[in-house]
């Protein structure tokens, strides 16, 4: 990918896009190009295929999806099936047409079978039933990872896939009905220490386990992937390693220094019980994640709430 090609990162807006532009820009590319969602409206299909006419990018990074934790997933079924297909159908074929070198799609961890053996090797594809929670969201994905293998085995296009595992870092959704655990952590601790609350609501029992990658590693296994993977089948992005809800709990409450109580309310869902991935394929490509948890998890905190150091 030299330095002056054009390259579309397609959701710069959102929090896995925003990073990748700043890593590729980091890289010294110059020649990114982007469109707001109010610019090009990716479920559009008419749009989206004048703007590969017109722009003719040679690269695609496609990051825009419409995303979500465990309540928004489970909630807006219809829409985060439909809206992804419709966005990575629009992108994908759209690169097709207009003969893009390269494509990387990004997936999700939750494509996986809930049952599936830890760590999940990418090859557990396809091999069991979905957690229902996020099922809709799920379908969508392989749907996309599936397209990209197809305009390989047919056309020959150079279209991959990279399967990241729960993501954080800046620039997270924040709010508590839409957010995934590690922001609504932060958020609900930090206000529960700022009002002197005297309690925090954890979802679920605790018991699931959960691995975190932070999102500029993920974009510098995108870079990677671009620069030196070639295959068809997808490549999972993670650390390789997990830890329980309530371990993450206990690292986020210390992160922010709250000394009240936590309590476990078991009427909300606890999602798939693990879903940690087996890294060793990314691994072998050469690349391995930076950024430590306890590390990552100061950093956000206090890029999202800048708080006020005790003194
Ligand atoms: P998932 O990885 O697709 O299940 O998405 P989430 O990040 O939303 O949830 C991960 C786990 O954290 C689930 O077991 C949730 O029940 C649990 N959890 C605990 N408290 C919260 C919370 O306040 N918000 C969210 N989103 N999840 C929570």
């Amino acid at each position: 990918m030299e330095l002056n090609a054009k390259i579309y990162v397609a959701g710069h807006r959102g929090m896995v896009g925003s990073a990748v532009v700043r890593r590729l820009q980091k890289a010294g590319y110059q020649n990114i190009v982007y469109r707001t969602s109010k610019e090009l409206d990716l479920r559009d299909t008419v749009a989206v295929n004048s703007f590969f006419a017109e722009e003719k990018p040679d690269y695609v990074i496609l990051a825009a999806a419409k995303v979500g934790g465990i309540m928004a997933n489970n909630t807006f079924r219809a829409d985060f099936l439909f809206e992804n297909l419709q966005i990575q159908n629009n992108v994908i074929h759209a690169s097709h047409e207009q003969a893009v070198k390269k494509l990387l799609f990004l997936g999700s961890s939750c494509i996986y079978p809930k049952m599936a053996p830890q760590p999940i090797k990418e090859e557990y594809l396809l091999t069991g039933p979905l957690e229902a929670t996020n099922e809709p969201y799920a379908l969508a994905k392989i749907a996309g990872l599936k397209l990209c293998e197809a305009y390989r085995d047919q056309y020959g296009s150079n279209f991959i896939s990279a399967m990241p595992t729960n993501l954080y870092g800046p620039g997270d959704n924040y709010d508590l009905n839409k957010s995934h655990v590690l922001p609504a952590l932060l958020r609900k601790f930090h206000e529960a220490k700022e009002n002197n609350a005297p309690e925090v609501e954890v979802w679920g029992t605790g018991t699931p386990r959960r691995e975190f990658l932070h999102v500029d590693d993920l974009a510098d296994a995108c870079l990677h992937l671009m620069l030196h993977y070639d295959g068809k089948e997808p490549v999972n992005v993670g650390t390789g390693e997990d830890l329980t809800i309530r371990e993450l709990v206990e690292l986020v409450r210390d992160t922010v220094g709250y000394t009240g109580n936590v309590r476990f309310n078991t009427d909300k869902p606890d999602g798939t019980p693990r879903k940690l991935l087996d890294v060793s394929k990314l691994a072998d490509a050469g690349w391995r994640y930076k950024t430590g948890l306890p590390e990552g998890i100061r950093a956000v905190y206090q890029e999202a709430f800048q708080p006020t150091p005790v003194a």
